[in-house]
C-alpha cells in the first residue's frame, strides 16, 4: 500500500526515512504541521512488527503532535521520530548520535524530545549532533527536564474544569478520583490531588509503588484489572493508551474520563460512545499539554519555571471551552477538540 492511501496519512508535509548501516540506526521522522512553528514530538523507541507499523506509529503520533501543541497554545507544529528497536543493533551512542544526524539534517524543521522508550540521557547524546533537541537534564527553577510532574500539573487543572462542569464543585474535597498508573505522571497528580482534598484510589501493575503511595496519601489500592471499573467520580488513565474501547467503555464507572495517558481512545468512535453511555471525557491531548510546554519553553529558551507554570495554567481553561462547545454542538468532545486544534493549524 502506498503512504498516502494509509488510513493514518492526513496530508503530512513530510516523512523522511532514515538507515545508517554504520551504526544500525533505522528510524522514521514524520512531520505532519509546520503551520504553527517548526514540528515538535518526542522520539519513540520501539520493536515494531515491521516498517509499516513503524510508519503508522510515526504518522498517526505526529498528527496528535500537532494537535497537542496547537491546543496548547505553542508556536510550534507537529512531528515524532520512530527510531526501531532491533535486536541485532542494541540502542548505543552511535544510534542516538546517528539520530542526531539525522534530525540535524532537516534543519530544525522537526525539534525531538523524550518519548516511551528514552530518557533524559538520551537526549544529551542526541544533542551531540544537533541542537534540536528538547529535554535535556536542566537546573533549578529553570524550564526543562523531567516532562511527568508538569504534565501532571496540567491534567490536575484539566480536570478541575471537568469537575466544575460535570459535578459543579469547585475544587476536589471529597471527589473521588481513581488513577491508573503510578509513574512519572500518576504519582505527581495524585499528590496534587490529596493536597486538595481528593479521595483516591490507586493501581499499578507494580504493587510495591501502589502500596507505598497508599501509605503517603491514605489511598485505596485496587488490583490492575480492577482500576478502570472502579465506581469513582473521575477516572484518570495514566498508564497506557486504547483503555477506552467498545470492551471497556460499557463497564466504566465514572462520571468523568481525564487522564494523562496518550490515545485513551482506541478509535475516534469510541468518544462518541462515551458521550452515548453519558461520561464525560477529556480529550487526553488537551489535558496533558504540561509536559510539551515546558520542553519547548527551553527549546525556544524563553521563559523560566514560573512562566511555563502560567502557561500550563491555561489548560484549565481551555479544557472548560472544550466542555462548554460540544455541549453547545451535542458533540462528542474528542471530535470538538480535534476540529478546534483543526482550525488553529489551518485545516479547519
Ligand atoms: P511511566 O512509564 O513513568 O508510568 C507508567 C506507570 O503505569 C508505571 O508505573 C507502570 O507500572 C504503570 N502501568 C503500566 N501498565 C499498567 C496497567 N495495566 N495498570 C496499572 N498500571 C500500569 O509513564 P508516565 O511518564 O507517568 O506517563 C503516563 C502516561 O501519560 C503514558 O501513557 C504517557 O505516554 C502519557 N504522557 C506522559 C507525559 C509525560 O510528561 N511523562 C506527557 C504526555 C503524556
Amino acid at each position: 500500500m502506498s503512504v498516502f492511501d494509509l488510513p493514518a496519512f492526513d496530508d503530512h508535509e513530510a516523512v523522511h526515512i532514515f538507515d545508517d548501516a554504520k551504526s544500525g540506526m533505522r528510524a522514521i521522522i514524520a512531520i505532519h504541521s509546520t503551520h504553527l512553528g517548526p514540528a515538535a514530538g518526542g522520539c519513540r523507541y520501539h520493536q515494531y512488527a515491521d516498517s509499516e507499523a513503524a510508519l503508522v506509529d510515526a504518522l498517526r503520533l505526529s498528527r496528535g503532535m500537532s494537535y497537542k501543541n496547537a491546543l496548547a497554545g505553542l508556536p510550534a507544529g507537529g512531528g515524532k521520530a520512530v527510531l526501531f528497536k532491533r535486536s541485532a543493533f542494541p540502542k548505543s551512542d552511535a544510534i542516538l548520535e546517528a539520530l542526531g544526524g539525522a534530525i540535524s539534517s532537516l534543519n530544525g524543521n522537526y525539534v525531538t524530545a523524550e518519548d516511551i522508550g528514552m530518557s533524559d540521557a538520551d537526549m544529551e547524546v542526541i544533542a551531540r549532533r544537533t541542537k534540536h533537541v528538547s529535554g535535556l537534564p536542566v537546573a533549578g527553577g529553570k524550564a526543562g527536564g523531567n516532562p511527568g510532574p508538569w504534565t501532571a500539573e496540567g491534567v490536575f487543572l484539566g480536570m478541575r474544569a471537568a469537575v466544575r462542569h460535570r459535578l459543579g464543585r469547585e475544587g476536589f474535597k471529597g471527589v473521588h478520583v481513581a488513577i491508573q498508573g503510578l509513574g512519572s505522571v500518576g504519582i505527581a497528580l495524585a499528590r496534587h490531588l490529596a493536597a486538595d482534598g481528593a479521595r483516591l484510589t490507586v493501581a499499578d501493575i507494580d504493587e510495591a509503588k501502589a502500596a507505598q503511595l497508599a501509605g503517603e496519601l491514605r489511598a485505596h489500592v485496587v488490583a490492575p484489572e480492577e482500576i478502570l471499573f472502579t465506581e469513582a467520580d473521575v477516572l484518570a488513565p495514566c498508564a497506557l493508551g486504547a483503555v477506552l474501547n467498545e470492551e471497556t467503555i460499557p463497564a466504566l464507572n465514572a462520571e468523568i474520563v481525564a487522564g494523562a495517558a496518550n490515545n485513551q481512545l482506541r478509535r475516534p468512535e469510541d468518544g462518541d460512545r462515551l458521550k452515548e453511555r453519558g461520561v464525560l471525557y477529556v480529550p487526553d491531548y488537551a489535558l496533558n499539554a504540561g509536559g510539551i510546554i515546558n520542553v519547548m519553553a527551553e527549546y525556544f529558551g524563553d521563559g523560566d519555571a514560573e512562566a511555563v507554570k502560567t502557561r500550563i495554567a491555561k489548560i484549565e481553561d481551555r479544557v472548560a471551552k472544550i466542555l462548554t462547545r460540544a455541549d453547545q454542538e451535542g458533540e462528542a468532545t474528542n471530535r470538538v477538540a480535534d476540529q478546534m486544534a483543526r482550525e488553529l493549524i489551518g485545516r479547519g
